[in-house]
């Protein structure tokens, strides 16, 4: 028989923390610290196996209302109580737990087993009636609320039945003149609990069960139905969470923290959640029950001098009032947070004095929080290198490389509003509604927030200049969310408590109404919306010690070597800065789009011969000779490789007649005759076209002059003792024969140019696998070839046959409908793309053992990809500036992981 209860409690946990599947973080850290000896209220978890079993049978396995009693019992004894008896009753907590925690996502019911029988019994044996008839009160609230409503399919919302009990507390405050729900009296309380349940029958018609155990199993049974509740579903397809990893049921002996002035309770984090500082930091509230702290109704108070410190909170502390508990709990986290070998959130309650422990687990954090807890506590010897790598999330590097909203501040200050985290960062400025007066307010010099229901390619322009990008719609692969990421810009989406109105250039939110120009701060790393401005500090990773150190710990562990995609001698700098050992794509047509150059770069396309061709294109050589210069000067000896020409050349001609018109003029010819050029080079399919290796071939002039100006400032540079390392790639191949071709092309310019300039300059000639034919024939290609760059983009594209310019239009459907578990073009599809990488990997190095191989693409900066990247033998990943320090951790990550 399967076992699907385990006890829990001082002497008698049968689980542990290894056990997180089966029992939920909740159950197996009770289980484990009642190993510990740590004062946790006695009890039993029910398994996820229940719950995965409940959801599919919608009934519960046969022997579980046997398991149940058996353990009840064991509970009982331990607490020298009954459930349900008159004398001496014991009290339940139902709470649920599932593997990973879900904040406010699950349900928990307090006080499970005041009836009114049981009343007397509980007055007699705590001699507080005031206490049980406020417990009682909260028991129909919460069991109204999860059981009777939610459970039933009730979305509660405003209306709910909790909404209007609150409102019922809250008229009688009003009409007894009291600030605070403590200042009830027990004739008040009394008289709710009746309200309570008359309002019962009259809104849900149904009775307050007078059973205890119908109570304990429609509490249970509302659990396991939270697990597939609504919220519960949305917040697992945000989080990534299985949905049939279902949730485990944790039924508890109560402890009380409202049974007067020696009782407590509250929640506490071993070092400063939003800092990292090593300063024990929580809140607590004398005489009130756990919900309290959370739902702030009262105002908690600090739970000790740094806390307060912290907090600006004047009210006395815990410290200060209760000495001795403050004492055991402070010993106690240390003792938490010392097995556990991480920063932990724990809650706690007094009950008349004595302490209790009701939950651990691995606090959140932020993302400069994670990196200082991790070095200190490696520092202080608590865990070793590799462990304090392995406990920073890679995205949470990212939190340094922006700027981000002074968390001090953040504490203190009110949100506006709820939103998905787009883009990483936070951002201070005045709203804007519309793209356009996004670009007119910048240039006058205003920081703006562009606040859009959604965000369309229209639009990219005002997003550019925005500080950050708010919109009410969308998820987080809308096109808002895309694009913010991809400039590394603070964003957030799908915030949908704004209503906006762009005609009259207002905002509503919560009875509050924003209008244009108003000032606003978001937080995209988290989400949040405020009214209001907050400082920001600025993006200065040099300036933190602990990143610092991680960052030598990555790079002496890492085997993947890191380099960045970087088009602009500034991105080089940045990347150097943020650890960059190479450039591993540099996209010479990103050159092009100056206003002068584009000029000449048309003049080449639209010229009718080759001498045409070449005559533009000799001017255009001093100026990509002079971004080579600059970028291998950045470098200063870092293998930079370069790719030839890649886009269709029709990219950089002007598609609508206005601009036609203009450039037509600018040139010298006709409007006929450019808009004539201009339809004889499109195509039904740009992507699969005229573009890479294919332009080099039909105009080697165009490989040529490339060529020359790499190697000039190659040259130029080793002339000076400065050191270069060009690699030249070649875009787009699919055949040994178009790289021979290109290759013969560089070798020739490459020796000519070495020639006129008398010295000797180290480079190599490669190829980007990007088409699936080429990895196939990587044995081919790889004679021609020195080096080898995975383009995944193209690779993901060719091998799905997705364009990665449509794609949106039906990748939320795949992604929903789960026909991909994920977006191919964000991580690596591992079965097919992964396949073909592995094969390219192989067959060239066949050819050539020690073949280098890189990979450029937006997959060089995702986690999951940089693993598999590893996995497969990869020298390097190559990857957008901002992305640098998250491969670098990640990669030493990947490293450990496979040890
Ligand atoms: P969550 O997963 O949302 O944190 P919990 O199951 O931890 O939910 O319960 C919420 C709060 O209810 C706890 O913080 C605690 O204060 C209170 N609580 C739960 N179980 C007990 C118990 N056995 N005795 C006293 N309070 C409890
Ligand atoms: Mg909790
Ligand atoms: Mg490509």
């Amino acid at each position: 028989m399967k076992k699907n209860i385990y006890l829990f409690g001082p002497g008698m946990g049968e689980g542990n923390a290894g056990m997180k599947e089966l029992l939920g973080g909740k159950g197996a850290n009770l289980a484990e610290m009642s190993n510990l000896g740590i004062p946790v209220p006695p009890g039993f978890t029910i398994t996820t196996e229940v719950c995965t079993y409940y959801v599919q049978h919608r009934k519960y396995p046969s022997d579980l209302g046997n398991e149940v009693e058996q353990a009840l019992k064991r509970v009982e004894k331990a607490m020298g109580a009954k459930f349900g008896d008159p004398e001496s009753p014991l009290l339940l907590s139902v709470r649920s737990g599932a593997r990973a925690s879900m904040p406010g996502m699950m349900e928990t019911i307090l006080n499970v087993g005041i009836t009114e029988e049981t009343i007397p019994g509980l007055i007699k044996k705590s001699g507080n009636e005031r206490f049980v008839y406020d417990a009682y009160r909260r028991l129909i609230m919460m069991y109204s609320d999860v059981v009777l409503e939610k459970a039933q399919g009730i979305d509660p919302e405003e209306h709910g039945i909790r909404k209007q009990f609150e409102r019922e507390i809250e008229e009688t405050k009003k009409r007894k003149g009291l600030k605070d729900d403590t200042e009830l009296s027990t004739e008040d309380l009394r008289q709710l609990c009746q309200t309570f349940k008359a309002k019962l029958k009259e809104v849900l018609k149904v009775d307050f069960p007078g059973d205890p155990t119908e109570q304990l199993w429609e509490s249970i049974r509302a659990v396991f139905k939270s697990w597939m509740g609504k919220r519960a579903i949305s917040y697992r397809n945000i989080e990534d969470i299985p949905d049939d990893w279902g949730t485990a049921v944790n039924v508890q002996a109560m402890v009380f923290g409202n049974m007067g002035e020696n009782s407590a309770t509250g929640v506490a984090f071993t070092r400063d959640p939003a800092t990292g500082d090593k300063i024990f930091y929580g809140e607590f509230l004398p005489n009130a029950q756990g919900e309290d702290v959370v739902a702030g109704i009262r105002t908690p108070q600090p739970l000790n001098e740094a806390t307060k410190a912290v907090l600006a909170n004047e009210l006395s502390s815990m410290e200060e009032t209760m000495p001795q508990i403050y004492e055991e709990l402070n010993s106690l986290q240390k003792k938490l947070e010392t097995h556990y070998r991480d920063m932990q959130d724990i809650e706690f309650t007094v009950q008349e004095g004595k302490l209790f422990i009701l939950q651990t687990r691995t606090g959140k954090r932020g993302g400069a929080a994670a990196i200082k807890i991790a070095v200190d506590m490696c520092e202080e010897g608590l865990i070793s290198q590799k462990e304090a790598l392995l406990q920073v999330k890679p995205e949470q590097i990212s939190d340094l490389l922006h700027p981000m909203v002074s968390p001090k501040a953040e504490r203190t200050a009110t949100k506006l509003a709820d939103g998905l985290p787009a883009g990483p960062g936070g951002a201070v400025g005045q709203i804007v509604f519309t793209a356009d007066d996004a670009e007119t307010q910048s240039k006058e010099g205003k920081k703006v927030i562009l606040v859009r229901a959604e965000t369309s390619p229209e639009d990219v322009h005002g997003m550019h200049v925005a500080e950050g990008v708010l919109t009410s719609t969308g998820g987080m692969t809308s096109h808002a969310a895309l694009v913010a990421r991809g400039w590394g810009k603070c964003c957030i989406v799908g915030c949908s408590a704004l209503n906006i109105d762009v005609s009259t250039r207002t905002v509503k939110v919560g009875g509050k109404t924003l209008k244009e120009g108003d000032w606003i701060t978001l937080n995209g790393t988290k989400g949040t919306v405020y009214a209001e401005t907050l400082p920001l500090f600025p993006a200065d990773p040099e300036k933190n010690l602990s990143y610092k150190k991680l960052m030598i710990w990555a790079d002496e562990i890492r085997g993947l070597k890191v380099r960045a995609n970087a088009d602009t001698s500034e991105d080089a700098k940045l990347s150097r800065k943020f650890g960059a050992v190479g450039i591993g794509l540099c996209r010479t047509e990103h050159m092009f789009f100056g206003p002068e150059r584009i000029k000449l770069v048309r003049e080449m396309i639209l010229a009718d011969n080759k001498e045409m061709r070449q005559k533009a294109l000799g001017k255009l050589l001093p100026y990509q000779k002079e971004d080579f210069i600059m970028i291998f000067r950045a470098m200063n000896g870092m293998p930079v490789t370069i790719r030839t020409l890649d886009p269709p050349l029709h990219e950089f001609l002007p598609h609508n007649k206005s601009a036609q018109a203009e450039m037509a003029k600018q040139m010298r010819i006709s409007p006929e005759a450019l808009r004539e050029k201009v339809e004889l080079l499109s195509e039904v399919n740009p992507m699969l076209g005229h573009r890479g290796c294919r332009l080099g071939i039909t105009y080697p002039e165009i490989t040529e002059m490339q060529v020359q100006a790499i190697m000039e400032a190659a040259c130029e540079l080793t002339k000076k003792g400065i050191k270069v390392l060009p690699e030249i790639m070649i875009p787009l191949v699919g055949t040994k024969e178009e790289l021979h071709n290109q290759r013969e092309i560089v070798v020739r310019i490459a020796e000519v140019t070495k020639k006129k300039y008398g010295v000797d300059v180290n480079y190599l000639i490669g190829t980007m696998i990007e088409i699936p034919r080429a990895a196939v024939v990587a044995d081919e290609i790889a004679e021609f070839a020195d080096f080898f760059s995975f383009g995944t983009n193209d690779l993901t594209q060719l091998t799905f046959g997705y364009s990665r310019d449509d794609v949106v239009k039906f990748l939320p459907d795949y992604l929903e409908n789960k026909i991909l578990a994920n977006d191919p073009f964000q991580t690596i599809d591992r079965k097919g793309v992964g396949e073909l990488m592995k094969i390219g990997i192989q067959r060239g190095r066949l050819k050539k053992p020690n073949l280098k191989i890189g990979i450029c693409g937006e997959h060089g900066g995702d986690p999951k990809s940089i693993a598999f990247c590893h996995q497969i033998g990869i020298d390097y990943v190559s990857c957008s500036t901002y992305r640098i320090p998250i491969a670098r951790l990640t990669a030493a990550q990947a490293n450990i992981n496979s040890q």
